[in-house]
């Protein structure tokens, strides 16, 4: 026997065989966009994939590096006319290949310890926002100007109503951006809604160390969070999270994106919010459209109040995912730079200081994407959609 074979073994032949080697994913996949090599596409991987499996190659470093540089952003799966699950193939190998002790993991290890432990979160916030303050914090580092102390939540829910959620407030989202909490909880009380905190109970979901391919800390974190006594319904205002809850928590919780709670109220939203002079350009994270399924929504929420414009690039992914702007900066600035090259030539068609905002449904978006050359302000859709709330008519208020 071959010394690879017994390597990616978990990946299921039948879903390596549903790949017919047409390339018609290899345009919506942003890696084989910035690199125009062929095993840097969903095809090249699965062909790498199904050799090392078959014991036709050994896993070198140049195969690792082509399948770990997959953002895993989905893209390819909507775009392939056969059907092919390539997130049931990637996921396997990814666990398998962070399976293991590698020193090159150890930054990753590291960062993503600081997030599952919040109170090395929260003193690292600390640290960034005093060299915030200093203006020694360089550009290119994407995080978020970050206010501190943090606003904070009210202890009890201001609505008391039968319409019970748990806001989900994650790790980084929690630590960084609390302020679109209080603007999705502002959201939720203006439609009838007594929204509950989820806080370090839960704490993080583990999505990023599932995406990094750490899946046992992802589980051990999700189990946390599967025994934890609570509500029924779970609100996330973090796409990437929702994503990796839904499946997390599948058949015991009730899990909803923002964005598709917001939009089962749309009638009431339409009453709620006034219209505004200004137009919204629609960034929408991989998570949300691609894995979620999740698009028009966000369009059609924005469109109370905004003019909305989009992207002509299939939602193609801008780099960010998960931790993989950490992990494989040059590839993922590569990635950046073709999307930011959409976004100002959206921004030139429509002509230059019409778009007011750019909305982005997911932190990693909004973080990363703040990092490149870009003078539009980034926003979740959520912010917006508040600061549009004409608080007279908050259902919740009177
Ligand atoms: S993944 Fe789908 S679209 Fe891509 S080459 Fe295979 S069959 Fe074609
Ligand atoms: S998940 Fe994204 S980066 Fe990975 S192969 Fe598919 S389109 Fe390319």
């Amino acid at each position: 026997m071959n010394k690879t074979q017994g390597i990616f073994q978990l990946v299921n032949e039948e879903d390596l065989n549903t790949c017919v080697n047409c390339g018609l994913c290899l345009p919506h996949c942003p890696t084989y966009r910035v690199t125009g090599e062929d095993i840097y596409s969903p095809r090249g991987r699965i062909n790498l994939i199904r050799s090392v499996k078959h014991g036709d190659l050994e896993l070198t470093k140049e195969i690792v590096q082509a399948l770990d540089t997959c953002i895993q952003c989905m893209g390819c799966e909507p775009a392939c006319p056969s059907g092919v699950q390539y997130h049931s193939i990637i996921s396997p190998v990814k666990a398998e290949m962070h399976s293991g002790w590698r020193w090159r993991d150890a930054p990753l290890r590291c960062g993503l310890y600081v997030v599952t432990h919040m109170r090395c979160l929260r003193l690292f916030t600390r640290v960034i926002s005093i060299a915030q303050k200093l203006k020694i914090v360089p550009k290119q580092i994407s995080v978020p100007k970050i206010d501190f102390p943090r606003p904070r939540f009210n202890k009890k829910p201001q609505v008391r109503s039968g319409k019970e959620v748990l806001l989900f407030t994650g790790c980084v989202m929690d630590a960084w951006y609390r302020n679109i909490h209080l603007d999705t909880i502002t959201l939720l009380e203006a439609l009838g809604y007594s929204v509950k905190i989820s806080g370090d109970e839960y704490g993080c979901c583990g999505a990023l160390h599932e995406h990094a391919g750490f899946n046992k800390s992802a589980l051990k974190m999700q189990r946390k969070m599967q025994q934890s006594e609570s509500v029924s319904t779970i609100v996330v205002n973090s796409a990437g999270c929702s994503a990796s809850l839904k499946n997390a928590l599948a058949g015991s919780r009730v899990v909803l994106d923002i964005n598709e709670l917001l939009y089962r109220h749309i009638t009431d939203l339409q009453h709620l919010l006034v219209r505004r002079n200004e137009t919204v350009l629609i960034q929408e994270p991989c998570h949300l459209r691609h894995v979620q399924g999740i698009s028009k929504e966000v369009k059609e929420l924005l469109e109370i109040s905004f003019t909305v414009t989009q992207m002509e690039d299939d939602g193609l992914c801008c780099g960010a995912g998960g931790s993989f702007s950490f992990s494989q900066p040059a590839m993922a600035t590569a990635v950046r730079g073709r999307k930011l090259d959409e976004v100002n030539r959206v921004i030139i068609s429509v002509a230059p200081e019409t778009i007011s905002f750019i909305a982005s449904a997911n932190p990693g978006c909004l973080s990363f994407l703040a990092g490149g050359k870009i003078d539009v302000a980034i926003v979740h859709p959520v912010t917006l959609l508040a600061q549009s709330l004409s608080s007279l008519n908050a259902i919740g208020v009177i």
